[in-house]
């Protein structure tokens, strides 16, 4: 896969994007990722990539003629048959969630346009932008965090890019629920101790209480989940149990 981004702050990319997995995954070749600086894709001697807004008010609008320089540069040559998504990184846009993570994740080539300021020129997101995604309900002063969060989250879902013991399989939302508690040593901290069956070394009795846990703290935490989620016979039973138990099942 490849993985373009335009941005104005190109720099604050490397630190975030060149560690831990998603370095790994760009050594590993599964995905090569580029940065670029808006600026680039300017013709003025300035390299101007904002402009007062049509029709007054406060702050600047991010210009539409480098987004659309930029894209026409990146994009893989229509005979290519690549399977593109120009995405621009927008709070008005469609809610980014790890169902849309999957999806992008099953992409070929996906084209980031980072805007700042007041926004970017509505004709980005009608004539360029295939899709706009929102990170969550709340302005951020760029599209920086939400690009390095859409990267992050789909480079961990392609293949290879998590190791066999850190699968991404069992996540929460993989399957629609929550995932169980995690614990680690020591077994008993501060006099508070780790669930004795995950010390038990008993395969199937953790996997049924991981289980029951996974359910349990979707049901209280995200309920609305559970209503979307394909529930086996096993899973029915133990949200019984949980429903029986109370408080703590
Ligand atoms: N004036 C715009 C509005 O009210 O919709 C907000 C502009 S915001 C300050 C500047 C840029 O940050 C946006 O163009 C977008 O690229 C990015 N941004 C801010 N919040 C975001 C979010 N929740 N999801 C995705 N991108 C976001």
């Amino acid at each position: 896969m490849r993985i373009d981004v335009l941005s104005t702050f190109p720099e604050v990319f490397e630190p975030v994007l060149g560690v831990s997995i998603v370095k790994r995954a760009r050594e590993a070749g599964l995905v090569s990722l580029g940065v670029h600086d808006l600026r680039g894709f300017t013709d003025d001697r300035h390299r101007t990539t904002d402009d007062c807004p049509f029709g007054g008010g406060p702050g600047m609008v991010m210009k539409a003629e480098p987004f659309f320089r930029g894209v026409e540069a990146l994009r893989c040559p229509a005979e290519a048959g690549c399977r593109e998504e120009v995405v621009l990184l927008c709070p008005q846009g469609e809610r980014f969630e790890q169902g849309t993570a999957r999806e992008l994740a099953g992409k070929d080539h996906l084209i980031l346009l980072c805007g700042h300021y007041e926004g970017v020129d509505e004709r980005v997101r009608e004539h360029l932008a295939t899709r706009a995604i929102s990170v969550g309900d709340y302005v951020l002063t760029g599209g920086e965090l939400p690009a390095m969060v859409v990267v992050d989250a789909v480079v961990r879902l392609l293949p290879g890019a998590l190791g066999a013991e850190e699968g991404a399989a069992g996540d929460s939302f993989a399957e629609g629920l929550l995932e169980y508690p995690q614990y680690t040593r020591p077994a008993e901290f501060r006099g508070w101790k780790a669930p004795e069956v995950l010390l038990s070394g008993h395969h199937e009795q953790i996997r049924r209480w991981r289980r029951k846990e996974s359910l349990r703290r979707t049901k209280r935490l995200r309920p609305e989940l559970l209503e979307g989620a394909e529930l086996t016979e096993e899973d029915r039973e133990l949200l019984g149990e949980v429903e029986e138990g109370g408080a703590r099942g």
